[in-house]
């Protein structure tokens, strides 16, 4: 499961409207706290929690499903063939979430018995008629109905992000909205929607039968067997995987969707599911996939184990995207028109969600205390797909985006192991550590082991393990095994281990013995984490211009390293493949990190030398030099830094920076840079700069185009607003919204263009598009546009969603609330106590109090509906 997404296109809004002032809107800082994966406080420590204990294995899964949209409800049966695991039994449980069970009974040939059966709302625990042996299978047939919205857990109300089964638009209300029906199970959520044995140890093959009106299509796990068309305007698919998985990775969707095929090898059927609109681009998002099939096949030596490779774009989904086994559900950010994807695609998501189904369908984490054995393989999956199609740099971005997201949730105060026998609900382990640092662990192991011995490994570990639940000693063995060497000391400190090592480092020459030491200290405290073990080269530039690579063994809390040289080294890089999960604090002079920055061809040894040469910018012309020097460099990500470093370059160097700002808005290839030197032209702005921006509102990039026209309207905010009304009807989101604030920002009435935009934004945008609508509605909008900015507030709020949406949702409504007290306060204020108010301002005051009474009636719902307490605050 990847759930980060939500916030990358969270914080992308906001960076995009930075520029315009949108009111009260939480500060961006606060986005990062509606990271899904980031945990507001460290739960006490919780009881082991020890793998499911396998009682009864179920062989087979057989369903038959339809659906009531109007309650929301699915009727199912199912037929599971069972068998003791090892023990005999004569009774067991079968997970089964808020049914109403019909029947449960014994199907023996043609008949069927009834069995006893206790049902407690959450498992059925069966009393077969006899003693069966593990020699012994049986077939069971139950018959019920799942109502998901109507589930109760832990005696809390509707759980919005744990119902298993999902009705979107379900009664077609909403003109914008596709009906949809999709599930999700992980972790724990497909006995929302049928009886199972909801545990990740557990692993049956299955087959599905879907009716649905005919006019939709179906999705699921597997092949697509045969379709009957009933003739009352019904049709029945039935799909069927014969390889086992488990439970969590069964799924469906049902939807008008457009259904674009492709192939890998020739022989495996790959599709795209997309809503109607974006047939013709589902290529462009979805078409690397066969290239990253046949990658991974090779790179594993195991080639794709599953029937057919499905990919399905679904709205309001809850999380980023599933791997469900070759039925991959995607969120709407997926859902990107060709232009779109010229700034961001969702190619990491698609590679990470394929990689599981390596790492998470074929070899299993057999409890959620194991996840990292899932979610750290797609993570560094997505690291080995860039490394492959982009190069290494590319790649290194990646890897240290997910090192900051890790040290973020780190620095909050979570330090816990990787593999987590003692969480507390399953879904704490999907977090920057089983996802973030478990993708850097795999890199320090690779790069420990040499790349041969360590795809070696992993696939001698699927091999021996396919098919079946792991835990983390299974993957020291295998690469144990291949590589010979014992790993318990590695993987004792990085998966069951907390924290990681903060690292000074120094150099000293001795020039009269010819030795430079090398001194390290592990700064971390040894009383909470481990002291480590720590192999890492250290390169020694020398100044006949040789490269001296030596391999130090970090092991204590202070070592110093002694190498006999003739002279002394010019500059010295630690950690010279720059792999350590670390924090490192190596101290040189400023003109050995500007050397590091010349001489060093990787992302991250430039990155680390321009964050040192930052601090000397204003000191040292060498410093200022490389840094305007990196503007142009070949990595993207350093030209960013580069960029970002402007912001405290002095003033003597405005003349050269400008040229360079001016190249790289018109010519850099990458989008992102283009964009960012545009939004730092205004301060910079010249003569030239506005014909230059004027030219880059025909640039092909949505970023680019948004930052344009921010610049624009800084530098000249008539030409500005004009611009802005010849892209009213531009196809981006992004570009709309800019459009939105600049017409906020200047007051001009637009209230068609406000409305308009509620069909146009979706997804997270709609999050910046609420606060842009309700801070106009507040400072311009008329009553009765206010009544309409209310409605669309008041129904997303109302809507089943996650709840940083609803919080923005209900945040405008307060706006316009807050809008007609003060203009209340306004009013009274004119008058004296004595004073009896002139007719119009009672008419007025007796209007505004009808306003508010119907936001208060509002609000009232609202309190009763949502529960979390961000949201809650706002509304008391
Ligand atoms: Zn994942």
């Amino acid at each position: 499961m990847k759930r980060i997404l939500a916030v990358a296109a969270v914080s992308l809004t906001f960076t995009s409207c930075s520029l315009l002032n949108i009111g009260s809107e939480p500060e961006p800082t606060k986005v990062v706290e509606l990271d899904t994966l980031h945990v507001e406080e460290p739960s006490p420590r919780q009881p082991y929690k020890a793998a499911e204990t396998r009682v009864a294995d179920l062989i087979h899964t057989k369903l038959d499903v339809k659906f009531d949209w109007e309650k929301q409800y699915l009727y199912g049966k199912a037929w599971l063939d069972f068998t003791p695991y090892f023990y005999d039994m004569e009774s067991f449980k079968i997970d089964a979430k808020g049914f109403d069970v019909n029947e449960v009974s014994l199907v023996s040939g043609s008949d069927r018995n009834p069995v006893d059966y206790n049902y407690d709302g959450s498992q059925i625990e069966v009393y077969l008629d006899s003693a069966y042996t593990r020699n012994d299978t049986f077939k069971l047939f139950i018959e019920y109905t799942a109502k998901p919205n109507e589930l109760e857990l832990e005696g809390s109300s509707a759980i919005s992000d744990a119902k298993g089964l999902y009705f979107i638009n379900p009664l077609g209300e909403d003109p914008n909205k596709p009906k949809q029906i999709w599930t999700q199970g992980e972790p724990e959520s497909s006995s929302c929607w049928f009886p199972t044995i909801d545990s990740p140890n557990e692993k049956s093959t299955q087959e599905i039968s879907i009716t649905v009106q005919e006019k939709y299509k179906t999705l699921s796990n597997g092949k697509l067997q045969f379709s009957t068309v009933n003739g009352d305007g019904t049709r029945t698919d039935v799909w069927a995987q014969e390889k086992r998985h488990a439970p969590y990775l069964f799924m469906m969707a049902v939807g008008e969707f457009a259904v674009v095929e492709d192939s890998w090898r020739d022989s495996m059927l790959v599709d795209y599911y997309v809503e109607p609109e974006y047939e013709e681009h589902a290529q462009a998002i979805f078409g690397d996939t066969p290239e990253m099939i046949e990658f991974y096949s090779e790179l594993f030596d195991y080639p794709y184990p599953w029937a057919k490779y499905s990919q399905v774009v679904v709205r309001d989904y809850v999380s980023g995207a599933m791997e469900n086994t070759s039925a991959v559900i995607f969120g709407e950010f997926a859902q990107k028109t060709k232009r779109e994807l010229i700034d961001d695609s969702p190619e990491d998501v698609i590679a990470h969600e394929l990689i599981h189904h390596w790492f998470g369908d074929l070899v299993t984490c057999e409890s959620w205390a194991n996840l990292p054995l899932n979610e750290s393989f797609a993570t560094y999956g997505e690291y080995l797909w860039r490394e492959h199609k982009y190069g290494r740099a590319s790649a290194d971005m990646h890897l240290h985006q997910d090192l900051q997201g890790y040290l973020r949730e780190f620095n909050s105060g979570k330090h816990v192991d990787l593999i987590r026998f003692n969480h507390d609900k399953p879904g704490d382990m999907f977090d920057g550590h089983s996802y973030a640092k478990g993708g850097r662990v795999l890199h320090m192991l690779r790069k420990h082991l040499g790349d041969e011995a360590f795809f070696a490994g992993l696939s001698h570990y699927l091999k021996e393990n396919k098919y079946e639940p792991v835990e983390i000693h299974q993957l020291r063995l295998a690469m144990e095994e291949v590589s010979g060497r014992d790993l318990n000391w590695f993987f004792n400190q990085w998966f069951l281990d907390e924290g990681h090592p903060q690292l000074t480092v120094q150099y000293d020459y001795i020039d009269s013995t010819g030795v430079q030491k090398v001194k390290v200290t592990q700064d971390q405290d040894a009383t909470e984490f481990p002291i480590y073990k720590l192999p890492v080269q250290v390169g020694f530039f020398m100044p006949n211009g040789a490269l001296i690579v030596h391999t130090i063994e970090i092991d204590s809390l202070e070592q110093t390293f002694s190498f006999d040289f003739r002279s002394e080294p010019e500059w010295i890089n630690f950690d010279l493949e720059k792999m350590l999960l670390a924090e490192i604090d190596e101290q040189k002079p400023v003109e050995d990190w500007v050397a590091q920055y010349n001489e060093s061809s990787l992302f991250y040894a430039k990155l680390t030398a321009l964050n040192e040469i930052q601090k000397h910018l204003r000191k040292n012309d060498e410093a200022a030099k490389t840094a305007i020097a990196a503007l142009e460099d070949p990595i993207s990500g350093i030209q960013e830094k580069a960029l970002s470093m402007l912001k405290v370059m002095p003033a003597e160097y405005d003349t050269i920076v400008v040229g360079k700002l001016k190249k790289l808005a018109k010519d850099d290839e990458d989008s992102e840079v283009r964009s960012t030197a545009i939004n730092l032209l205004p301060k910079y702005a010249d003569e030239e700069v506005v014909p230059l921006l004027e030219n880059a509102l025909e640039d092909s990039s949505y970023y680019v185009l948004v930052s344009t026209l921010d610049a624009l309207y800084k530098i000249d905010p008539a030409k500005g607003l004009e611009k802005a009304e010849n892209l009213e009807d531009a196809e981006s989101g992004e570009v709309l919204m800019t459009v939105a604030g600049i017409y906020l920002e200047e007051g001009v009435k637009k209230d068609d263009y406000f409305l308009s935009l509620d069909k146009k934004i979706k997804g997270f945008s709609r999050i910046s598009y609420m606060s842009l609508l309700s801070n106009y509605a507040a400072e311009i909008g008329s009553d009765q546009f206010r009544d309409k900015t209310l409605k669309i507030l008041d129904k997303e709020a109302n809507a089943d969603q996650q709840w940083f949406v609803l919080y923005y949702a209900v945040d405008g409504m307060v706006r316009i609330r807050d809008a007609y007290e003060t203009e209340l306060e306004t009013i009274n204020e004119k008058y004296g106590e004595e004073e009896s108010m002139e007719q119009e301002d009672t008419d007025r005051v007796k209007a505004i109090e009808t306003k508010l009474a119907d936001i208060e009636s509002k609000f009232e719902v609202l309190r009763e509906k949502i529960e979390h307490p961000r949201v809650q605050m706002l509304l008391n």
